[in-house]
């Protein structure tokens, strides 16, 4: 329940959900309105934007330190609760090493906090600092940075109104990020631009598409291979730009001449007619941009995948010109700054690799330790060492019981370790397995910068005090490096502007960035300080990776982890308009409540028919992970063989029917595809909510 009172300043301030980054303000009686912001310049937003302040309010918000004993939560002092953090990880780091303890860094959070976060990991000896971009993004980084030398957005969410052509693969932007999809795509739909839509199901992006490929999950290859092949068949390529500016394509065209358009056309299930004529929408193009989400980055093969959309992009030349380019929407409304800050345990702040000597010395200089060399666990990685080698975890902001594949697996893997303090807003399901809880603040209590989709770094300005005995997280912070450190000077800040400062002089990406330079509206990555701008369209004249060619790369199909039976469905899992990932934000929201209260399983009708289910009915969803139970939503949007839930609303219920097989590369795992039984629930089957 929220108790909306009037505590909150009228503060321009960046909203909390997605990766958009809408500007709003408190407009009265708990509720936020949009002001005109650098991001949605008429003052628009959605509904998760309007309901922000909700959660903040709610009753359930830890505002004392909480502190187990004798197996049970109980208040503490601040004192007592700092303590004994200090002693715990302390105590795993003197008899197994920095390496055995895990820190999880927050995309929901600043980049002051999280730079913060991972400077106390590796000033402890560690590089085990991981967030959630792991679980969204990570494949989509791994393969732009290999191939382009950058992994974020090559374009602008403006520049996107200039496309003649938006191919939209894996995401639903309409209603994942609604205010880029109605201020910036659609605009350009208006304007004559053909709109293909990549996705198994029908939402409400493919209500604007032209073109709608209903492929099914786990075959993004299959049918982006088929796409290519459909460019060189048809010699819709761009020559003089593959002679300048790639290599590699007589590989590329040999491998694709292998492809047979309708076979692949049928694997993924879709028209092959369809295959063609969304090729000839991207081929024929003037300007052409791929939009892409986690439908493509979500999968055991995510880093092949987006290697298949990228050949799209090179063949044609649609790169380094605005309406172009490759456009991964970012999730959270800071996924993206939490790993330019070095949030990932690869990479340093700016995306430098550990085992750069350069780039370690520039950081020694300015913290008076060097960084470890040696790059550190991923999350994933890192849950499935819990009591083995990784004895305690450090988990700011971030609900890793839920939002974890297998969580049934990591649940039990939480209870194996040594220690774990979580510092938030709840009591969320991670939580539960904590030694020690801190209160945060929630996001209207803080000030400091985040960085949108389009790589806008843009200020948020509190709206009010944290509640009860609650701490701003970069005090936290701050307090936890002063004492599990043996450089507590290093943790000395008179402020989120001085860590700017300091993130701004180790990021070269950010350097010359400022407060005072941002003001009320943004400085985009890469900044140059002698312009005093940054970058809107990258890989203009060079790749960033310093060099003018990008190599072309010939990309094999993967199946998915899972075979699905005879008897099975396929599940795959996503997001709607009115909720929020594991949903402890906008399940704390009565108005987003009241709106979506509760989870669906999307079935075809005629899967429906075959297990005698009926709209409404509850229906046990099973594999040997796991199970739930859930409404049942027959409806023709999927495909058959095809269901769909989210994972807002049951505590750990969907992801405890997902897998944890990784993508080799980028340790990402396959969220988009599990084999599962759908059957009546037993008489009385209840929902599991929290
Ligand atoms: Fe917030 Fe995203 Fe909605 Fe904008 S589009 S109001 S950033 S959730």
């Amino acid at each position: 329940m929220s108790d909306a009172t009037e505590t909150f300043e009228a503060e321009q301030t960046v909203c909390p959900f997605c990766g958009v980054g809408c500007t709003i303000e408190h407009a009265g009686n708990g509720v936020a309105t949009g002001v005109e912001g650098p991001v949605n310049e008429r003052g628009e937003i959605c509904p998760k934007g309007a309901a922000a302040f909700d959660p903040v309010t709610h009753d359930d918000r830890v505002t004392t330190p909480l502190v187990r004993r004798d197996g049970t939560l109980a208040t503490a002092p601040w004192a007592e609760a700092l303590d004994r953090v200090t002693a715990e990880i302390g105590r795993v780091v003197d008899e197994h090493g920095p390496d055995a303890v895990q820190f999880f860094a927050s995309s929901n959070c600043t980049n002051e906090e999280n730079y913060v976060l991972q400077k106390l990991a590796r000033v402890l000896g560690t590089n085990n600092v991981d967030n959630c971009a792991r679980l969204c993004h990570s494949s989509t980084v791994a393969a732009m940075s290999d191939r382009l030398g950058a992994g974020a957005m090559t374009n602008t969410l403006d520049d996107l109104q200039q496309a003649d052509c938006v191919f939209v693969n894996g995401a639903n932007p309409a209603e994942q990020h609604p205010v880029a999809f109605r201020s910036y795509v659609l605009p350009a739909v208006r304007n004559g631009a053909t709109l293909v839509h990549v996705d198994p199901r029908e939402n409400d992006t493919t209500e604007a598409a032209d073109v709608h490929l209903p492929l099914r999950p786990g075959t993004d290859i299959e049918l982006l291979n088929a796409v290519a092949a459909v460019l060189i068949e048809e010699d819709l390529v761009d020559e003089a730009f593959l002679a300048e500016r790639t290599t590699g394509f007589d590989r590329l065209r040999d491998h694709l001449a292998a492809v047979d358009v309708a076979a692949n056309a049928e694997a993924a299930g879709v028209e092959p007619e369809a295959v063609r004529e969304a090729a000839r929408a991207y081929g024929e193009a003037d300007r052409a941009a791929v939009v892409t989400g986690m439908g493509t980055s979500q999968h055991r093969c995510g880093t092949d995948n987006v290697h298949a959309l990228l050949n799209l992009a090179l063949l044609t030349g649609n790169v380094g010109r605005p309406g172009t380019g490759v456009n991964p929407l970012r999730g959270q409304n800071n996924v993206q700054g939490t790993s330019d800050v070095g949030g990932l345990p690869g990479t340093l702040p700016g995306y430098e690799p550990v085992d750069d000597p350069e780039a370690r010395e520039r950081l020694a200089a300015a913290w008076g330790v060097e960084p470890p060399a040696d790059p550190g666990l991923t999350e994933v990685e890192a849950t499935h060492r819990f009591g083995d080698d990784v004895r305690a975890a450090v988990v700011f902001g971030e609900n890793p019981a839920v939002t974890e594949p297998n969580a049934n697996g990591v649940d039990s893997a939480f209870e194996a370790l040594d220690f774990c303090v979580v510092i938030d807003l709840f009591e969320t399901a991670t939580a539960a397995h904590a030694d020690v809880v801190l209160p945060g603040s929630a996001w209207a209590e803080k000030a400091g910068t985040v960085t949108n989709t389009d790589r806008r770094v843009m200020r948020m300005r509190p709206n009010a005090e944290p509640p009860g005995d609650a701490r701003r997280d970069l005090s936290i912070l701050t307090d936890l490096g002063r004492r599990l450190t043996d450089r507590p000077e290093e943790f000395d800040y008179d402020g989120p502007e001085s860590v700017f400062d300091e993130l701004t002089d180790v990021t070269p990406i950010y350097e010359g960035m400022s407060y005072e330079g941002i003001g009320d509206g943004y400085q985009r990555w890469p900044f140059s300080a002698e312009a005093g701008e940054g970058t809107d369209v990258l890989h203009a004249e060079t790749f960033a990776t310093g060099e003018r060619t990008a190599p072309l790369v010939a990309v094999d199909p993967v199946p998915p982890v899972d075979e699905v039976g005879a008897d099975e469905l396929t599940l795959t899992t996503g997001r709607v308009l009115q909720h929020f990932n594991s949903g402890a934000l906008s399940r704390r929201s009565d108005r987003l409540m009241a709106m979506r209260g509760e989870d669906a399983l999307q079935i075809h009708p005629n899967d429906a028919a075959a297990r005698a289910i009926e709209d409404g009915d509850r229906v046990r969803v099973s594999n040997d992970r796991g199970e739930m139970t859930i409404a049942a939503d027959v409806t023709a949007a999927v495909p058959e063989g095809v269901t769909f839930c989210t994972f807002h609303y049951v505590d750990a219920a969907a992801n405890a029917l997902t897998g944890d097989e990784l993508d080799p590369e980028a340790g990402i795992p396959e969220f988009k595809h599990s084999a599962v039984a759908v059957e009546p629930a037993a008489e009385g089957g209840a929902v599991d909510a929290d």
